[in-house]
């Protein structure tokens, strides 16, 4: 608990500090860069074109962080139920496996025979979500409190959810983040680092600084290591450098080198994020797929261990291999209506008149167990489950890609990459068409075990 506050703490600091970072970076570049490059350097041609860049780049970059910060907190939840169409199972859908469906069934003490085909659909009964439909791809945010529609993950440094709707404004400002470091900052490079190499060389000539850092045994620890004491002595000398001359460094000044060193590593991090988003995107993955894909295999590696020294498996790690999986089951109704039933019980309904008949089905599914003739449920199709290999969601790289970025690279320009390519379909994630071949052929053939058809 007191870890969660802490953290929940720190998250809200995340934002206001890099504002202000964004704020004091675009001041610097604009006031003081520029006039640098005609006054140092007698560049004015440069100058020119450098002075309206800080306000181009970084405004971009503060939009596109704006916007992520500000989503609201209903950002995509889901509806309370499902859409019509699911309700009255006419389309293939995604839905709770047989067992953890019998589990709800008898915790409600409703009956559990002939249920083996009604599906239930998932819903969330955590945080605010109070029962809510959890379509395919939903997860719940326990930061949030709230089940998201394309749940990517949970990002401290805007401190909110990221889904699939969002991407491409996070992509965004991963991507444009870096060339615009390094583009503002390239007329420091060379200054600074000369700099830095006078303020390390006077940190070592300065008696304080040798006596009160260098000589000092605890700067091996409370920096961190080597690389704090190094960082820890270069930041003395320079500070000290500062002190000895009059405009106390201008714009070579220490705090402007924290800034242009902070800059690097923002763009190190964020080219190295865009990275590894794009590529788990083009796979068909959020990134809670992957996360909880490892802990999957993770979690297997461990019984297989435990059954190796033919020891006991903890409860444990058997609810988690529950808890991990991402085998989906998919409700696939049958492609002709008219034998959905014991023969002749709903010949001529039309998928309309269905829609009509059921039109506002209060609960879930369940209220379909009409009775037939002899008084059995009757089936609009079947519970089918993916296979381990197969993937539903993988549509493919360039599907993958367009499902959430929209067509070509138009998601580049700034003021596309604010509005959100998907919106309602976040709930209704299309299947990749070999899986769906795949549980159709399946259904057709339980179809006609079931009621017998020849052929
Ligand atoms: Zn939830
Ligand atoms: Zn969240």
């Amino acid at each position: 608990m007191l870890v969660k506050r802490l953290f929940w703490l720190i998250q809200q600091l995340i934002p206001p500090l890099l504002l202000s970072y964004f704020y004091a970076a675009w001041k610097i570049c604009r006031y003081e860069v520029g006039p640098l490059l005609v006054k140092q350097y007698n560049l004015p041609t440069i100058a020119r074109i450098y002075t309206p860049l800080p306000t181009i780049l970084i405004g971009t970059i503060t939009i596109h962080y704006l916007r992520l910060y500000f989503l609201p907190s209903t950002q995509s939840v889901p509806p309370h139920d499902p859409a019509l169409a699911i309700r009255s199972q006419l389309k293939i859908f995604e839905c709770l496996a047989p067992s953890e469906a019998g589990t709800i069934c008898r915790a409600n003490n409703e009956p559990v025979d002939g249920m083996e085909d009604v599906p239930l659909v998932d819903r969330c009964w955590k945080g605010r979500c109070g029962g809510r439909w959890k379509p395919a791809r939903t997860r719940h945010c326990s930061q949030c409190g709230v089940c998201r529609g394309g749940f990517d993950h949970h990002c401290p440094f805007f401190a909110n959810c990221l889904t699939a709707a969002y991407i491409p404004t996070f992509l965004s400002l991963l991507l444009y983040t870096p060339p615009s470091v390094v583009l503002l900052s390239l007329p420091l490079y060379s200054p600074m680092y000369h700099r830095a190499l006078a303020a390390y060389t006077l940190s070592h000539t300065s008696e304080n600084i040798r006596t009160y850092w260098w000589d000092w045994t605890p700067s091996w620890i409370i920096a961190g290591g080597p690389v704090g004491r190094f960082v820890g002595g270069l930041i003395l000398g320079w500070r000290e450098l500062d002190r000895s001359e009059d405009d106390g460094g201008g714009v070579m000044r220490l705090g402007v080198g924290l800034m242009v060193g902070f800059g690097l590593i923002l763009a190190l991090v964020t080219a190295g994020l865009a990275t590894s988003s794009i590529s788990l995107l083009l796979n068909g993955n959020l990134t809670i797929d992957q996360g909880r894909h490892s802990a999957h295999s993770r979690t297997i590696a461990s019984i297989q261990k435990l059954v190796k020294q033919n020891r006991s498996i903890p409860q444990k790690l058997e609810d988690d291999l529950l808890k991990f999986s991402d085998r989906a089951y998919f409700f696939v109704p049958f492609e002709n209506h008219s034998s959905y039933g014991p023969e002749g019980q709903s010949e001529g309904t039309s998928r309309e008149e269905v829609v009509d008949d059921h039109g506002d089905i209060p609960e879930v599914l369940r209220g379909d167990n009409e009775s037939g003739n002899d008084g059995g449920v009757v089936r609009r199709g079947v519970i089918v489950p993916a296979l381990p290999e197969e993937r539903p969601y993988d549509l493919g790289r360039t599907r993958n890609w367009e499902i959430v970025m929209g067509p070509r690279w138009s998601w580049l320009l700034p003021w596309k990459a604010l509005s959100p390519v998907l919106r309602e379909d976040i709930f209704d994630w299309p299947i990749s068409e070999s899986v769906e071949k795949r549980l159709r052929g399946e259904a057709e053939r339980r179809r006609r075990v079931l009621f017998g058809v020849e052929g």
